[in-house]
């Protein structure tokens, strides 16, 4: 049991990320002091959402610079906290370089943000944002975990440095985390595994992966069709509500799967085409496996990712979030048509209605 004193501040790694930016928000909203660690403080392209944020709220924020591959980068800004949100993690599909591009930013980076807490005697928690990613790999994995479901007891078993090497980055990560907080009692660990996270962002636009999946579904890339891939999906603002209970609840513990459903890139193809209608050339089906085999490497993508994803059903049970977090989820169709009106908005798809 952990209790977190409310007047003490709390440290976000990567507080310029999607997720970050609505799990500070609801710091600020709640009145609580909010350190930002970022990288680079100066630029107000990443922060000023941040800024206008606090100005609004009842909370105080104060950035520091910090840099998950800099040893010792986390001292300043983890300076009398007792809660520690650790979500600063590259989430990037395509990489020139896996290892220095996704493995060093989250094994490292994870290992040095945890030896800053170990070096500071006021942390009492620690919230990491893992992923989904870390308990299954490709869908077919699911078939391998009993009834077809993963749960917080599996770990990802097949993804490695060549093969979805950010879901293999997600799984070193998070197991370093669970040895390094194994080797002490002074402060708990509580985990945080997320599926694909959708939802507007607390600014239009961000780095995430996510941006980019759903922007394909309705900038004309899937007009012809969409792999039949099945994924779980959850909503940015839940995801906060997540995090903030994981950090505050005295009783929090473990892993927490955090999906709202499963879902599929056609049946989000057919929300928004229900929503926003044809004009956006939104996918009616699924391509043929032979078809997407094919052309996978044209995309950028390998055939054995391809294989081991496409058709298979991805199962993952929710339960534990939704007792142990109290989390109510919103529905998918509010999530996705949010997220989408919001790039129409902001440029980032093209609003084809308009004559
Ligand atoms: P994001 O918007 O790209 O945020 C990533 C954050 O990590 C950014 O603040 C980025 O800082 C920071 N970062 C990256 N490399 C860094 C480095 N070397 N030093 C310091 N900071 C660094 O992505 P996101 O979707 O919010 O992801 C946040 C977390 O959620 C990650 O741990 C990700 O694995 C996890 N997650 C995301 C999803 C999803 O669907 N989005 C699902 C499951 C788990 P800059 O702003 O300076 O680049």
């Amino acid at each position: 049991m952990t209790t977190i004193n409310t007047s003490k501040p709390i440290l976000v790694t990567g507080a310029t990320g999607y997720v970050a930016g609505w799990i500070t928000k609801k710091l600020l909203d709640e009145g609580l002091t909010v350190h930002a660690a970022v990288r680079n403080p100066n630029n107000k392209d990443s922060v000023a959402h941040l800024i206008q944020i606090a100005e609004k709220s009842k909370g105080t924020l104060k950035f520091f610079k910090a840099d998950l591959l800099e040893y010792g980068s986390y001292d300043a800004s983890m300076k009398g906290c007792e809660l520690v949100f650790h979500t600063a993690s590259p989430f990037i599909n395509k990489v020139k370089d896996p290892q220095r591009d996704l493995v060093d930013p989250a094994l490292l980076g994870t290992s040095n943000v945890l030896e800053s807490v170990n070096r500071t005697e006021s942390v009492k928690r620690v919230v990491l944002t893992s992923s989904v990613a870390a308990i299954i790999g490709d869908a077919v994995d699911c078939q391998r975990y009993p009834g077809g479901i993963a749960t917080e007891e599996q770990w990802n078993f097949s993804s490695t440095i060549n093969h979805q090497p950010y879901s293999y980055s997600k799984t070193v990560a998070e197991r370093k985390a669970w040895e390094i907080a194994g080797e002490q009692n002074r402060w708990d660990l509580v985990v945080i595994n997320p599926s694909l996270v959708i939802g507007p962002g607390i600014k239009p636009s961000f780095n995430s992966e996510s941006f980019r999946i759903i922007k394909q579904l309705g900038d004309g890339t899937s007009r012809l069709g969409v792999p039949s891939f099945s994924i779980g999906v959850v909503d940015v603002r839940d995801l906060a509500e997540a995090h903030y209970n994981a950090g505050f609840l005295p009783e929090a513990n473990g892993r927490h799967i955090i999906s709202a459903q499963e879902s599929s890139l056609l049946s989000l193809s057919q929300i928004l085409s229900a929503h926003f209608g044809n004009d956006f050339h939104f996918a009616k089906g699924t391509l043929p496996r032979l078809m997407v085999l094919l052309m996978a490497p044209l995309a950028g993508f390998k055939r054995k990712m391809i294989s081991r994803n496409i058709g298979y059903p991805w199962r993952a049970d929710n339960t534990k979030g939704i007792k142990a977090l109290g989390i109510k989820y919103r529905p998918v169709e509010k999530s996705i048509t949010d997220m989408f009106q919001q790039m129409i908005n902001s440029g980032m798809i093209k609003d084809k209605r308009k004559k």
